[in-house]
């Protein structure tokens, strides 16, 4: 997919105030720091669309940024626990599962997880919720430039194993990029084309 607009329209805390167009919606997220405003500027090729920031926690909004005026690539802020309920279950800030459980028009989650470190449990709790929502998702490895190229396959192997031990049977899609060396931004962009196009 060529990008030939990107434009940021708003931002906010509230589902309900999210643009009421019906166009298919792309959501990105994961922890702070992972390298999602990085990637969504390699991805729509505009290196000041979403701010990048070395300070965790900076995006604590729902963005919705239009591109090439008919889908919306969603930044969703760093996800925590809300508080931790007396069954151990995860729960998250409620307007970020608020985003999940009531917007309509959202098509395909992508959660990023840094390739660096080892499955995180809060990454796996919140892509068992995706799952158990019935959210179709896909695993944006970040930062692959950190690790060598042989240590890849092998990170991405044994995250494949965290999530099978995590009762997944299959695993979702899985994406490695990399924002500094342009790695993975075309397979992505692939992906969302061919969704669309369905
Ligand atoms: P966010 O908090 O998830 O939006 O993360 P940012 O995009 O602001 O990135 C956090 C830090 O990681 C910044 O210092 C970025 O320069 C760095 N970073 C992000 N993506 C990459 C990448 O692909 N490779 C490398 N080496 N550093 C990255």
């Amino acid at each position: 997919m060529k990008i030939n607009t990107a434009e940021f329209i708003i931002s906010n805390s509230d589902v309900a105030k999210c643009p009421n167009e019906p166009l298919p919606e792309y959501a990105f997220i994961g922890r702070s720091n992972v390298g999602k405003s990085s990637l969504i500027n390699m991805l729509t090729n505009n290196k000041n669309l979403a701010k990048t920031s070395s300070k965790p926690g900076k995006t604590q909004l729902i963005n919705h940024f239009k591109i090439n005026s008919n889908w919306f690539l969603v930044d969703l802020p760093g996800y925590g626990y809300a508080k931790v309920s007396k069954k151990t279950k995860a729960v998250f800030q409620k307007f970020i599962t608020d985003y999940f459980e009531k917007r309509e028009q959202l098509v395909a989650a992508f959660v990023l997880v840094d390739i660096r470190h080892e499955a995180q449990k809060i990454d796996l709790e919140f892509i068992t919720y995706l799952g158990e929502l019935g959210v179709p998702l896909s695993i944006i490895f970040t930062k692959a430039d950190k690790i060598s190229k042989g240590k890849i396959q092998q990170h991405v192997a044994a995250y494949r194993k965290a999530l099978l031990a995590n009762n997944w049977e299959e695993t979702p899609p899985f994406f490695v990029t990399s924002s500094s060396e342009e790695i993975g931004r075309d397979e992505v962009l692939t992906y969302i084309d061919e969704i669309n196009q369905d």
